[in-house]
């Protein structure tokens, strides 16, 4: 399976870092040696010294696509999810100067903290009108409503799957909210879907 995350995906999060509104969809991957699991710890490092959290929406999806039309786009996922998508900023930064990838920045192994899924029909919520936060050390960090994402889950389905084939159990992380920080020893994060804790991640 792959991970695609997208970038840039929320206006107010794109001026938190400075950043340019992309002309196009930003995205990348992560390999599943990201992936942790079951409210695992989350062990900082040793080759960063600015390690940044970003809780985004995860969609699962469950069948093969290729050059998916939007309209189709909700016919390949039925089950969402939250993660963090940890960046290691420093390094991050360096290779945006150098225009070099950012493998290392974001694909580093234990990079991608995730829940469970839950269907969307058990949710009984539109997938752009989720709400979804993020807490540390108990104050909320990051909250925002999926109904304010710049590309919507199905336009990045569409556009992604234009390049790269999806697969049954892809997962696609559809970028972060404002409220993006350093994460430290000792800090314990909660995510929150419609007001339901759904991941712990603490910080060693
Ligand atoms: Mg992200």
């Amino acid at each position: 399976m792959k991970i695609i995350c997208v970038g840039r995906n929320y206006i107010e999060h794109i001026k938190e870092l400075g950043n340019e509104k992309p002309e196009s969809i930003v995205f990348f991957l992560k390999p599943d040696t990201a992936l942790v699991k079951d409210n695992e710890d989350f062990y900082l490092p040793d080759f960063s010294h600015n390690v940044s959290f970003e809780c985004e929406l995860v969609v699962k999806i469950n069948k093969v696509g290729k050059c998916i039309p939007k309209n189709y786009a909700k016919n390949y996922y039925d089950q969402v999810a939250l993660g963090l998508d940890i960046t290691l900023r420093d390094i991050q930064q360096k290779a945006k100067e150098k225009g070099l990838p950012w493998t290392l920045a974001k694909g580093f192994d234990y990079s991608a903290p995730i829940s469970d899924f839950f269907s969307l029909k058990e949710l009984n919520k539109d997938i752009q009108n989720i709400n979804f936060s993020l807490s540390k050390n108990g104050e909320t960090v990051q909250e925002t409503n999926t109904s304010l994402m710049i590309n919507s889950v199905d336009e990045i389905i569409s556009y992604i799957s234009k390049f790269m084939t999806l697969k049954t159990g892809d997962y696609i992380f559809t970028g972060t909210p404002k409220g993006v920080g350093q994460m430290q020893e000792g800090d314990v994060f909660t995510a929150y879907l419609e007001g339901k804790q759904v991941l712990k991640t603490c910080v060693k």
